[in-house]
């Protein structure tokens, strides 16, 4: 495609969507077909997909198991709405109650992880009586007026708090520690400060939300001991835990719910992304006892929708049968032991964190300051390269590599081998 047609195309949708919806690249290609973990953009040109559409494409793209089950049921029945019974959502129920980290889960069914998260709010607000709602800075909950206010990082929130009942606790974000401390000796002052936010909140709170790794706040993942303190304080606060699993769920760290490494059992987990094998799908699952009092009436138009359940049900059981979870876990160390080896060489990468399938690189000047322009500058040279690689973090300086959990370690060495040479030709190795 020539560069006046790349044009042509921004032009429209500069002309056509409100700008607040934004791409990655200065020079994006138009993506059209997706195979396994390849995607292909209008030329033709092949692009290793490490990003997963947002840790959506566990399958990768256009999975045989996923196209039948969607074709079958698109061909049979698409729609009806949940306030009419079919039999699709149950199924998908079924299989997320059996794997998800709660005690005799319930299901509510939705079409994003923003609803997901909204539901939890309604389902801890008529468990506790309580109005108050907490979350972790740096933290991303979705796109909606509760859960943008619940959002930590600042970028997305587009200066604007509209739900004021909820307050906010500094993150167990070890490598810019908000206290200046090291891991090693740390006495987990972020901890302290909150199990302080809470029993001080102007309005009793209800829940607290965490994503067991922060995604888009850069990959971060708290340390073990900093769970156990969490566990001590949503019981002595006596809150509800509301882990959002969005990115994190269905095998994507290494478990196939992240709140497994930390032997976490929450009262509610949202999940989204993943579950829909690429079609909007979103859930809510809570425990019998915190399921039992939300009588509703709730619905939600798309939620257990016919097409998007069965499409559920073949991810679920192809991440079960093919063991990708534990693959996950495998073939995510050695991307990390890759990425730690490009760290010894570059000191632009200041630091390599994640679980399983989800590795985080950050990328810092001599000061440890943030480098989103080389960020951006390193995203777009392995696009070029047929990478797409993404980006997160506080300071929009941190790689996310976040490939289908059917990548093979022979992948994740070229897009490694790709990100070494760029970074050797931009001229970042040690002098
Ligand atoms: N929670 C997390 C952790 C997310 O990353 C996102 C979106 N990136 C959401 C919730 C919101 O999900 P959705 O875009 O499906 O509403």
């Amino acid at each position: 495609m020539t560069f006046k047609q790349t044009q042509e195309i921004l032009d429209r949708k500069r002309n056509l969507l409100i700008p607040c919806v934004y791409h990655f690249y200065r020079n994006p290609p138009v993506l059209v077909e997706g195979d396994g973990c390849r995607l292909y953009d209008r030329d033709g040109k092949e692009y290793l997909d490490m990003f997963s559409g947002v840790s959506v494409n566990h399958l990768g793209h256009c999975h045989p198991a996923v196209k039948e089950a969607i074709v079958r049921q698109a061909s049979t029945l698409c729609h009806t709405t949940s306030i009419y019974l079919t039999e699709p959502m149950l199924d998908l129920a079924e299989k997320i109650v059996a794997v998800a980290p709660v005690d005799r889960g319930k299901v509510f069914f939705c079409a994003s992880g923003s609803e997901a998260n909204e539901t939890a709010a309604f389902l801890s607000w008529k468990h506790t009586g309580k109005k108050g709602l907490a979350a972790l800075e740096n933290s991303l909950h979705g796109n909606t007026a509760l859960t943008l206010s619940l959002t930590g990082i600042g970028f997305w929130k587009n200066d604007l708090d509209p739900v004021e009942t909820v307050i906010h606790a500094p993150a167990p974000y070890c490598y810019r520690c908000p206290f200046g401390k090291e891991e090693k000796s740390c006495d987990l002052e972020c901890a302290l400060q909150l199990e302080g936010v809470i029993a001080d909140a102007r309005e009793p709170v209800a829940a607290l939300y965490i994503e067991i790794v922060q995604a888009n706040g850069g990959i971060v993942v708290p340390p073990e001991k900093w769970f156990e303190r969490l566990k001590q304080i949503v019981a002595r606060q006596r809150v509800l835990l509301v882990a959002d699993e969005v990115q994190t769920a269905l095998g994507r760290t290494g478990r196939m719910f992240a709140s497994e490494h930390f032997d976490l059992k929450p009262d509610i987990v949202s999940v989204a992304k993943s579950f829909g094998g690429g079609l909007p799908l979103g859930a809510v699952v809570a425990s019998d006892e915190v399921a039992e009092k939300f009588t509703g009436p709730r619905a939600s138009t798309f939620g257990g929708n016919l097409v998007a359940a069965r499409a559920g049900c073949a991810v679920v059981d192809t991440v079960l049968e093919e063991r990708l979870a534990q693959k996950a876990a495998t073939k995510g160390q050695f991307l990390k032991s890759r990425l730690l080896e490009l760290k010894r060489k570059y000191p632009l990468i200041g630091d390599v964190r994640g679980l399983g399938l989800m590795m985080g690189a950050e990328l810092v000047g001599q000061d440890k300051s943030p480098e989103p322009q080389i960020a951006d500058d390193v995203l777009e040279a392995m696009k070029d390269d047929g990478f797409i690689v993404g980006k997160a973090g506080q300071g929009r300086n941190v790689l996310v590599f976040m490939p289908p959990l059917i990548v093979s370690t022979n992948d994740i060495e070229l897009a490694m081998d790709a990100l070494d040479s760029i970074l050797e030709k931009k001229g970042f190795g040690k002098s």
